[in-house]
């Protein structure tokens, strides 16, 4: 040790110049507040030369202005003895003006009997701006996380919480600084807690990103639907840091994603699963019948005359009615089972586990009493009923689009049947669904081929023994599936459209019928005078094709062609006078206005409630063949009948009984003064030209 100092003090001169002459470091000697000498290093970081600097500068020559004190007190300080060394920082201004910052070490020394201060400097610039970088950044960041309106946090390698920004404190409801230093469980309640901590623990041992779907809880105690997206970070060292963890709303999302799946799966109006959401039920429900063993049915339900309510009462109060009709649908139903709106008037109903068919004819029947109660809508009273189709897993299919069409044809069978009331699906009624396709495409090719013929069935006049009407009866001769009957194609007519242009035809038919009969005779027939011998026809009219736009066509057409009106009877149905609707009464009274006779059809076999017959002055009541099959047999229908006729004469009105096919009958019927007879004992429906044939030939 001895020598090395030795050896140093021997060497001092020269480590002493190497020192001096570092180009790293300035050094400086400062003596009565000049420099006395300064290194290259220094002049060169000050633009001097060292003899500038050692002639005629001190350190406040090289100081900014504004430094200038530091500089003044901290040699001062060294010179009176306060301390014998110090570090500072100052800003320096080269020869060219340029300012730069410099860090100087400096003690106090005697120098050649003189106190003298010696120190080193170098300049800091650099390091000084990349702080300054830093720390812009640091602000930058800071501020910009405090800006994010999503809750930020950040936690140690241990997961407790380093800091968050403003909206994570709001969030919480507490402080960074009570934050700080606490876990999850400090501040969230254990069931989330649980689940934040472990997502924590498996990213902090996995270091990488993460981001899950939460609840959390907000300081109001309210939950909400978020997002977590986190990060975990390193220090300087490298080594794991934390992690950082930024906190997503997605309520509203989660909301809107749930109002669209509401939207896309549920009917707006009345609240029941849509057709979408039945498919998927009636899917999975099949699939654990099949895993039970189970029977399931689906039921079809078409509510009955719909349309008028809709027509008479506007759709308002139509889509209040099928609101109630889907309450009380739903509460026959157990809450295992399914009702769907289908689509208009129409409901599906999935009864996923039956013991037996008995047990969904049951659910129909209840289905049909509930929705056949009276609606009040406005204070006004509705009556509807439902006709309801019913199809069983497995033994009428096990596949569910099957099932469903299957039902949908019931329901039509249902329907078919007389309305208000249910029916089971059966193997024969898809062939009567064929025949129906069948018929309603092979009908427009009927029309385009003038399949249809007209027959006359004559009517005879009892107390006169005339024939001088007939009802005008179509055919329909198709050329490969023989001869279909009205009852079967006029209905599908109806329900396809055709049904206007069917009768525009019957009508021509029967109007160059009544002029062929005109062109006959001897004396023209004149327009408003009756005429005893005038021919007189009647056409059938539908409800549904009286809505056809007819009238004026028909009146303009009975005119070009010369043919009084009092030649024209149409019978129509019972239900068709019960209609309320204006354009009906409309249409109505201006054919009976025009000179055309009504008749009723059919009277007696569904509504007879007769209140028509104060609105409508009528001609003839048609009397229900059903009632004329068992005269003879049955005391009571002549009862009736003879109560009709009598209430008819004094309301001025004739009555024709129809399906007369006995000798028996007619006797009766002449006995209690029924006016008109038809049927097949007198003579079935022909050809024109047999029928004019008929007319002139003399019948006993
Ligand atoms: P409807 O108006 O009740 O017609 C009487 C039906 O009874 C006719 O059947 C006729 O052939 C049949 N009939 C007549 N006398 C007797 C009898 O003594 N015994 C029996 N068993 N039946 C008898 P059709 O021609 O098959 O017509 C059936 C229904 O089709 C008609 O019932 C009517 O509602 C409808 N229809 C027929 N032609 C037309 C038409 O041109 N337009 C419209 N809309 N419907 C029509
Ligand atoms: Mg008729």
């Amino acid at each position: 040790m001895k020598s090395i100092v030795t050896d140093l003090l021997n060497e001092s001169d020269v480590l002493l110049l190497g020192l001096l002459n570092n180009p790293l470091f300035g050094v400086y000697l400062i003596q009565r507040e000049h420099f006395i000498f300064v290194n290259q290093r220094f002049a060169d970081m000050l633009g001097y030369t060292q003899d500038e600097l050692c002639t005629s500068k001190g350190p406040l020559d090289v100081a900014m202005p504004a430094d200038q004190p530091i500089v003044q007190r901290e040699i001062d300080r060294r010179l009176r003895g306060e301390i014998s060394s110090s570090s500072y920082v100052f800003r320096a201004v080269r020869k060219n003006g340029y300012m730069f910052e410099i860090e100087v070490y400096g003690f106090v020394t005697q120098f050649a009997g003189q106190p003298a201060i010696i120190g080193i400097l170098h300049d800091i610039s650099e390091r000084k701006n990349a702080e300054r970088k830093v720390l812009d950044q640091l602000h930058f960041i800071e501020k910009l996380v405090e800006t994010i309106p999503n809750p930020v946090f950040y936690k140690d390698e241990q997961g407790r919480y380093l800091g968050c920004n403003a909206a994570f404190e709001h969030y919480i409801g507490y402080d960074r600084h009570y934050l700080t230093g606490r876990t999850v469980y400090d501040i969230s309640p254990k069931d989330l807690a649980d689940i934040y901590f472990a997502a924590d623990k498996t990213l902090l041992e996995h270091p990488g990103t993460q981001n899950y779907e939460a609840s959390v809880t907000y300081a109001d105690g309210s939950r909400h639907n978020v997002v977590f997206y986190k990060a975990t970070f390193n220090k300087s060292d490298g080594n794991l840091g934390g992690l950082v963890g930024v906190i997503l709303d997605i309520s509203e999302r989660k909301q809107m994603e749930e109002t669209i799946w509401h939207d896309a799966n549920y009917d707006a109006l009345t609240g029941l699963p849509n057709r979408r959401l039945l498919q998927d039920r009636l899917n999975e429900e099949l699939k654990r019948a099949h895993r039970n063993n189970h029977q399931l049915a689906v039921l079809f339900i078409d509510l009955d005359r719909f349309k008028e309510i809709n027509d008479t009462l506007g759709h308002n109060e139509g889509d209040k009615l099928l609101i109630q009709a889907a309450q009380r649908i739903r509460t026959v139903l157990r809450i295992s089972d399914t009702v769907a709106r289908q689509g208009g008037d129409e409901f599906i109903v999935i009864l996923p586990d039956i013991s037996d068919t008995a047990m969904s004819e049951l659910v129909a029947k209840r289905i049909i009493s509930s929705l056949t109660m009276p609606y009040d809508l406005n204070g006004q009273q509705a009556h509807i009923s439902a006709s309801i189709g019913i199809a069983c897993y497995p033994d009428d299919s096990s596949e569910m689009e099957t099932l469903i069409r299957y039902a949908d044809q019931a329901m039509y069978a249902a329907k078919s049947l007389g309305r208000s009331r249910f029916c089971l699906f059966a193997s024969a009624m898809q062939a009567q669904t064929l025949r129906r396709l069948e018929i309603s495409s092979a009908l427009r090719q009927a029309i385009l081929e003038n399949q249809f013929e007209m027959y006359y069935q004559p009517i005879l006049d009892i107390p006169t023994g005339h024939i001088l009407k007939a009802e005008a009866l179509i055919r329909w001769n198709h050329p490969h599936l023989g001869v279909i009957g009205p009852i079967e194609f006029i209905p599908i007519a109806e329900e396809i459209g055709l049904i206007g242009e069917i009768n525009n035809w019957v009508f021509e038919q029967v109007i160059s019928a009544i002029s062929l009969w005109q062109a006959q005779q001897p004396q023209p027939i004149e327009e408003d005078a009756t005429d005893h011998n005038a021919l007189q026809i009647s056409i059938n009219i539908s409800a549904k094709q009286f809505m056809t736009d007819t009238d004026s066509y028909w009146l303009d057409h009975l005119k070009q062609m010369g043919v009084s009106t009092q030649s024209l009877i149409l019978e129509v149905p019972e239900d068709l006078l019960l209609d309320d609707r204006p354009d009906v009464i409309q249409r109505l009274l201006l054919f009976r206005e025009g000179g055309v006779s009504l008749s009723i059809d059919n009277f007696g076999s569904s509504y007879s409630a007769m209140s028509y017959l104060k609105k409508f002055d009528v001609d003839y009541l048609k009397i229900d063949r059903s009632f004329i099959s068992e005269l003879a047999e049955n005391p009571r229908d002549l009862t009736i009948i003879e109560a009709i006729i009598s209430m008819a004469h004094k309301l001025g009105i004739q009555v024709m009984a129809q399906g007369v096919e006995t000798a028996p009958q007619h006797d009766l019927l002449r006995q209690i003064e029924c006016d008109y007879v038809q049927g097949f004992l007198f003579a079935k429906p022909m050809r024109l030209l047999d029928f004019l044939h008929f007319v002139v030939t003399p019948h006993a």
